[in-house]
């Protein structure tokens, strides 16, 4: 293999740095990462950010390519539907797939301890309170505070705020921006019952979801959930307008009222707790001359479909595919920008299902024509899996390129509209669905 021996530096021991240094130590290629932080591993205490995440299809296909899946799966919840919860108290059950297709619920921290440890495994060196300052394109030179590492390549896994991203945008490398939504986050977190066991369902992500702002919850294998309040920034109901305990309560009792049983200490926790921001990362090229961009350093998204751990994972799996399929590092290099572009566009179409999903979560779950269209689609598509595959399984569950899967979900959503103005459409029966459909698809 061309890239044995070589010397690559991955800058950040995120979650897609640690997967990239397997992927990288795997073809023989010498590696250290650089990390800001110290070793997490030393860190006892994590609490107040997204401290779940899930994992689909997409993450796991990377994670198997390296032979880490099993490891992984191994402190992962399954989590088979969306339970919703209506502001009545009322739940509405919606599987995410056919039987047994699940997403997985799983700890950052712990997650991201297993992938180091995995990639020191296979001997990568890791450097902790290893700050890169700033990085010598022409060189293909980091610095840090106290040396100069050269390399043979660079990979910038070093997240959303990439000091190295902005440094190519700074000297008129890059094309970058970053744009923040209205909307802003904090964590709550449900504990378990006095027998240590979860308080609600276990293998769902719970929604409560309410037009303009919602609450998810995640759970964890300590019996905890965690929940997260997307909510807007500023205005009435928001970050900004609860100052005090009271309307504070107030709000959670009239909106959240099943919550208010669930986390005992909701003002404590809301208090404490950081407000965060949400943005989407762009920028194009991700490259200069051997140093290149991945993970959410060039592409972070809002976390509304699960995707940005997943789809950096994602970047990590295409790139070793593309690497085998070149022949030697001349190829390589020639190639890289052709590559990298190919995946921006799908990385674009990533960003963009995500802020779209952010309206079919807080609103549309909670919406009766919704669960009535989803429960046809997944019929056909049960019936007929060659020919429809919902757009959340395309994105959740399947490889295929997001761009492809944005096209395909645009045109099932307009089929979908049409056979949703039928009139008495609750009364339809599936075989009358079925061929209506197929008349559509046939057109
Ligand atoms: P990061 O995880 O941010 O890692 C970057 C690393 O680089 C850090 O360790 C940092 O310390 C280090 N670093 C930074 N600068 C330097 C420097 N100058 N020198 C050295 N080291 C440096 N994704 C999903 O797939 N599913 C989900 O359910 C999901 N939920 C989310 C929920 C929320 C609320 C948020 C905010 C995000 C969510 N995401 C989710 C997105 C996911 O967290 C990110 O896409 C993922 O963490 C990106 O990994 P990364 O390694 O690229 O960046």
């Amino acid at each position: 293999m061309y890239l044995k021996d070589q010397n690559i530096s991955i800058i950040g021991a995120g979650l897609v740095g640690s997967l990239l240094s397997i992927y990288m130590s795997k073809i023989g290629a010498k590696t250290s990462v650089y990390e800001r932080r110290g070793d997490i591993r030393n860190d006892i205490n994590s609490s107040g950010r997204s401290i779940n995440l899930s994992l689909s299809h997409r993450g796991m296909n990377a994670l198997q390519e390296v032979g880490v899946k099993d490891d992984i799966m191994s402190i992962a919840m399954p989590m088979y539907k969306r339970i919703m919860h209506a502001v009545n108290g009322q739940i509405t059950i919606q599987p995410y797939g056919q039987k047994d297709e699940a997403i997985f619920s799983v700890s950052r921290k712990e997650l991201n301890i297993l992938l180091m440890n995995l990639a020191e495994k296979n001997n990568v060196e890791f450097n902790f309170q290893s700050q890169c300052n700033s990085v010598d394109f022409k060189n293909t030179a980091l610095k840090l505070s106290d040396k100069i590492i050269q390399s043979d390549f660079v990979f910038s896994t070093d997240g959303a705020g990439s000091l190295v991203r902005k440094q190519m945008q700074k000297e008129g490398f890059t094309d970058s921006s970053e744009n923040f939504i209205e909307f802003g986050y904090k964590e709550l977190t449900i504990p378990p019952d006095l027998n240590g066991k979860h308080k609600i369902e276990n293998q769902s992500l719970h929604i409560w979801p309410r037009k303009s702002y919602m609450i998810i919850a995640l759970p964890n294998l300590d019996g905890s959930f965690t929940c997260t309040l997307f909510f807007p920034l500023s205005g009435k109901n928001s970050f900004e307008s609860f100052t005090n305990k009271l309307d504070l309560m107030n709000f959670f009792n009239k909106y959240f009222n099943d919550l208010v049983d669930l986390i005992p200490d909701i003002p404590s926790q809301y208090y404490i707790n950081p407000t965060s921001s949400l943005g989407i990362v762009k920028c194009y090229p991700w490259i200069k001359n051997n140093i290149v961009l991945l993970g959410d350093a060039c592409h972070a998204t809002v976390p509304f479909y699960g995707q940005g751990m997943n789809s950096g994972f994602e970047d990590c799996f295409l790139l070793n595919n593309f690497i085998k399929t070149s022949k030697s590092i001349k190829d390589f290099k020639s190639m890289l920008p052709a590559f990298l572009q190919s995946r921006k566009n799908d990385t674009d179409a990533m960003q963009d299902l995500s802020m779209h999903n952010f309206v079919v979560m807080r609103d549309k779950t909670a919406d009766n024509d919704f669960l009535i269209q989803k429960k046809i689609e997944r019929m056909f598509s049960k019936k007929h899996p060659t020919r429809w595959l919902p757009l959340y399984s395309m994105v959740s569950f399947s490889n295929i390129p997001y761009s492809q899967a944005l096209l395909i979900g645009k045109r099932q959503s307009k089929i979908m509209e049409h056979i949703m103005s039928q009139r008495n459409i609750e009364n339809m029966s599936d075989s009358e669905l079925e061929n209506l459909i197929l008349s559509m698809i046939d057109q």
